[in-house]
């Protein structure tokens, strides 16, 4: 098991290419727990590859979202390709690991289709709809390194910047102390 620090914007890995998998070895495998152990720490909906500073095309998404049981692995997308999206779209607050305590209303079609590889190295689709196709297109996004800063104005940006300095001050303050 192993937790990995999330990364926080502004941090350029979040905007780094990220790389095709070709092949399910010990450190995909790795990648895709500690992307589990991480995500659950964190009490996240989903998490990619990139937040863990990883440019591989690898996010997950927590199973009863994605319509499994509560007690089964998170699944996993690897390569993933959106092959449909609604006109119907919906409006909400969207939230991300890598801008804590940030939420910004991000507008999204209501359904999506999207096509992966999973940890099993078989190719899946999955529909979703409302919280799990917007879970679906924000992780998606990820790996083409669009976030969540990119759907607000150059003003709330610079908030958002400062709010995340602070909540790196308050940390780095923490782990001075500990
Ligand atoms: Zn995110």
């Amino acid at each position: 098991m192993a937790v990995r620090p999330t990364v926080i914007w502004p941090d350029p890995r979040l905007r780094e290419p990220t790389v095709e998998i070709t092949q399910i070895d010990d450190a995909v495998r790795e990648l895709y727990r500690d992307l589990c152990d991480s995500m659950y720490a964190e009490n996240g909906l989903g998490m990619a590859a990139p937040q863990l500073g990883e440019a591989r095309k690898m996010f997950i998404v927590e199973p009863k979202l994605a319509g499994r049981a509560e007690t089964d692995p998170p699944l996993c997308f690897m390569n993933p390709e959106v092959l449909e999206t609604s006109d119907e779209v919906q409006d909400s607050e969207e939230g991300c690991l890598s801008f804590p305590d940030i939420y910004i209303k991000v507008k999204r079609p209501m359904r999506c289709k999207v096509r992966a590889m999973g940890i099993d190295g078989k190719l899946f689709e999955i529909e979703g709809e409302a919280l799990l196709a917007r879970c679906l297109l924000h992780e998606n996004d990820h790996l083409t390194g669009k976030l969540l800063v990119d759907f607000v104005g150059p003003l709330k940006r610079q908030m958002i910047k400062k709010k995340l300095q602070r909540h790196k001050d308050a940390a780095d303050v923490e782990e001075a102390e500990a």
